[in-house]
Parts: C-alpha cells; structure tokens; sequence
C-alpha cells in the first residue's frame, strides 16, 4: 500500500535561488519508516510541506491515499496527518498539557469543549511521549527534548495513522533522540506510517525502512538502508570522506550500515574518479 506517490515535483521560492525540489519522484510506502536524509539545503523540509500539501509545486503532482493534494481539503489532511514541523513559534504561553491538546483541533474545531474521549487521547499521547508529569509546565520553561516530545504528543494526540517530522530529533541529547526514534519504531510495529527527516544518518539507517537522499533539490539514492549508505554516494552528496561499517550489535538492527566521517582531509569534490554514477545517469 502507498501512502504517499509523487511524480516530478518542482518548486521555487520566490527570488533568485535554484529551486528547492527539482523533479522528485518517489513512493512512500504505508505501514512503514521513510527517513529523508541530505544537507542542509537540499530539499527535505521543502518536499516534505509538499507532500502535505503545504506547498502547491509548480509542476509535477503529489498523491496523498490515492487523492491528489490538490484535491485534498487541508481539514481533512489534518485529520489523516499528524505533523511535527522543523520549528515554530509559538504566539502565546501555554503549558505542556494545553499544547498537546491542540492535536484535537481537527476533531473539536476551535469551539467544541473537550470530550471524554479527547481526555483519553490526550493523556494517552503524553504517556507515550513522556510528558505527562510535565503537563502543567509553560512550554516556554521545559527543556528542548521535552519541548519536542510535547510536540510530537500533540501530533499522536490527533490518533494519525500517519505522522510526518521533519527533523524531529535535532539538538536532543542520546537519550532523548534515541527515545524518539524508539517511539517511531514501536509506532511503526502499530501500522502507523512514519515520514520523517533527519541528519542523523546512522539512526535512520537502523530504524528506517527506507532512506531518500536529497541533494540539491534531487533524489540521489533511495531504497533500503544497505543501498543508500554507500560510501562513495554519502561522499558524493555531503562532500566529505566517509567509511561505512556494519552496526556492531547488539539488538534488532545489529549489521545495520553505519557511517564515520573522516577527519584530516576535505574530499575533493571535483576529481571524476570519485564521482558516482546515480541512478545509471551520470551524477553532475
Ligand atoms: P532542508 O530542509 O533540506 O535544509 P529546505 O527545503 O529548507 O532544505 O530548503 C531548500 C532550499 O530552499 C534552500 O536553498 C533554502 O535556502 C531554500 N528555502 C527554504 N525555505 C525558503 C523560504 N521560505 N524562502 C526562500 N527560500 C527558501
Ligand atoms: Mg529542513
């Protein structure tokens, strides 16, 4: 089953710039972890708000559970999708508890008085995420991870069968980032689909069905975690000398490609003999 199928997606920002997403074309399957990795500036905050429907592209089309996005009411995508966008801020103090509940909106509308079962989903999703002690909090006075599991509750508080993060773990500390990709997993075992983004390549690798690497508004590399963690493409796509080895152990994703930036030498992104043929054309 496809969640999400897009074909030849484009779209500028207004100004001088090369565009953001340039012609990507993917699949994102249902049921399953689809981690979008790449630079900064390559495309995968931009693609992610077109895939829901944020952004229009100015050509190409995205499909969302069949529908074009373009047909899709934004009501009825936020009921579908829950979201965690890159940052935000946020008008006016409230607490922890009164941010979570926000992911009931598009069940109550902003009138309709809290529920029974709102209670439940609320509680229920800052349980999962950790936060339930914090609840009476000011969001403005929790710590940055606890910020970004309050978050990701109010997304789990709408009970998506979907939930898309770009960039869910940055700036968190081990425990917390490896909390989050631990819940992403387990929401995963539950059917939810996840589509997230995020810079920690190894993490993804072990916790992702598939990866996506942008680079520069472009697909180079997607597939399973074995066929995007090269050396020679992450070398190719960061510009910096890598080497891959299999995730040692112990647990489930034991053997789950690793990557180690290497220190002592900028590589050379101009010498042919290191440039990677991407999807059988010449990569430029
Ligand atoms: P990523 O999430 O991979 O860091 P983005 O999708 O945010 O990349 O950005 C892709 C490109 O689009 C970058 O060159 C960025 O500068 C540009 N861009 C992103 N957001 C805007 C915006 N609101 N206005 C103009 N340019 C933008
Ligand atoms: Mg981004």
């Amino acid at each position: 089953m496809t969640a999400w199928r897009c074909e030849g997606l484009f779209f500028r920002y207004p100004g001088e710039g090369p565009a953001a997403v340039r012609g990507v074309s993917l699949e994102v399957r249902a049921g399953a972890c689809t981690a979008v990795l790449g630079p900064n500036g390559s495309g995968k905050s931009t693609l992610l708000r077109l895939l829901l429907g944020v952004l229009a592209p100015e050509r190409g089309e995205a499909w969302f559970a069949g529908r074009s996005l373009a047909e899709w009411s934004r009501p009825a995508i936020a009921r579908e999708i829950g979201v965690v966008p890159q940052a935000e801020e946020l008008a006016f103090p409230i607490t922890v508890r009164e941010l979570v509940a926000m992911g009931r909106y598009p069940y109550l509308g902003s009138w309709r008085r809290e529920g029974e079962e709102d209670r439940r989903a609320i509680e229920k999703a800052m349980d999962r995420c950790d936060v339930l002690a914090l609840g009476d909090r000011l969001v403005s006075t929790v710590s940055g991870g606890e910020r970004q599991r309050a978050r990701i509750a109010r997304a789990l508080a709408q009970e998506p069968t979907v939930l898309a993060l770009d960039e869910p773990t940055a700036s968190l500390d081990i425990r917390h980032e490896m909390a989050i990709f631990e819940l992403l997993r387990e929401l995963g075992k539950s059917g939810v689909t996840v589509l997230l983004s995020t810079h920690n390549l190894n993490l993804a690798a072990r916790y992702a069905d598939k990866l996506v690497l942008m680079d520069r508004g472009r697909v180079a590399a997607e597939g399973r975690p074995a066929e995007v963690v090269r050396r020679e493409l992450l070398e190719a796509v960061y510009r910096w000398p890598v080497r891959t080895t299999p995730h040692p152990g112990p647990g489930p994703d034991t053997g789950a490609p690793q990557v180690t930036p290497l220190s002592g030498g900028a590589w050379n992104p101009i010498d042919p003999s290191t440039t990677p043929s991407i999807r059988g054309r010449e990569y430029e």
